[in-house]
């Protein structure tokens, strides 16, 4: 696979901050305030991404317009701030996804078998912690970035650190016997019931109440919550850490509609397995289920296995 650099920016609406093609000039200081570390690869691409735009410069037409010494600029496999655009940080990462694999944050996959869509993701994540954490929340003092392969920022004067925040989320598989229950949840993705954790709430604690606001679902009528093995980081707008859990029915009830959920239906191994299909192939006329690669697809592929 062919590999890419890539680089990006990010504001609440999405990549689409700066509607300038990007000057020679605010390319440069983005490149000569750069931070980071080794490793240069000839032979590939150099992709800025803006507004929808997409400059594509070889390694060494870089290096000849902005005379700088990549090998000073890229950790390998790893993201790396190259600068500041205004207020928003410039990351650059290797990647073997191409741009528009990646645009759509709330469509991208990120798991623990997908190492290159973690590296984007972390891009994501920090650009996004950079764009919200600009001062001390003690002292009001600017916060200091600390280093390329680091994600946090400093307050010299407090001695304190901050973090980019992950916010834990719960998913649920609800089933009865040999069938799954899932919902309506946008567009046509019929998927599981998920939803963040509350401050002290344990993950069971969490998906008990979940199911109840979101299923009118009680405690009596819920045989077990088991842990599933696999978590997924999910760096979309929250930041979150999916928890999977397995929920098994003392009988199979049929649900009316909620506030929360409109409509929901159970689905046999058959029906699954064409509705996944459809999802691959990107069929848009009837229900599908999450894309591969997603945590609750997983789920899915799991307990039907
Ligand atoms: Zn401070």
């Amino acid at each position: 696979m062919k590999a890419t650099f890539s680089s990006l920016t990010y504001c609440h609406d999405g990549f689409e901050r700066v509607f300038e093609p990007l000057t020679a000039e605010q390319i440069q200081r983005a490149l000569s305030s750069a931070l980071s570390k080794i490793v240069t690869f000839q032979s590939e691409t150099f992709d800025i991404l803006f507004h929808d735009c997409q400059y594509i410069l070889s390694i060494a037409e870089i290096v000849d317009l902005f005379h700088v010494d990549l090998k000073e600029q890229y950790a390998s496999g790893n993201v790396s701030l190259i600068g500041y655009l205004g207020d928003a940080c410039v990351f650059l990462f290797k990647t073997t996804q191409t741009n528009k694999e990646f645009i759509n944050f709330y469509n991208a996959k990120y798991a623990d078998f997908d190492r290159l869509s973690q590296v984007t993701g972390l891009g994501y994540a920090t650009t996004r912690f950079h764009w919200q954490s600009k001062f001390c929340s003690r002292c009001q003092q600017k916060l200091e970035f600390q280093s390329t392969s680091q994600t946090y920022m400093r307050c010299k004067p407090c001695n304190l650190e901050f973090y980019p925040p992950i916010q834990p989320a719960i998913i649920a598989l609800v089933y009865f016997r040999d069938e799954i229950l899932v919902y309506h949840r946008r567009e046509n993705i019929f998927t599981h019931i998920s939803g963040f954790l509350e401050p002290v709430e344990t993950a069971i604690q969490a998906t008990y109440r979940e199911l109840n606001e979101e299923l009118g679902l009680q405690k009596h009528q819920i045989q077990s919550v088991e842990p599933m093995s696999e978590t997924q980081p999910w760096p979309s707008r929250y930041c979150s850490l999916m928890m999977p859990f397995k929920v098994e029915l003392k009988e199979k009830l049929e649900f009316k509609p909620t506030k929360e959920v409109s409509e929901s239906k159970w689905i046999s191994k058959q029906l699954f397995l064409e509705a996944a299909n459809r999802s691959d192939k990107g069929e848009k006329v009837e229900w599908i289920v999450p894309s591969i690669k997603t945590v609750a697809r997983f789920m899915m592929e799991k307990f039907f296995e």
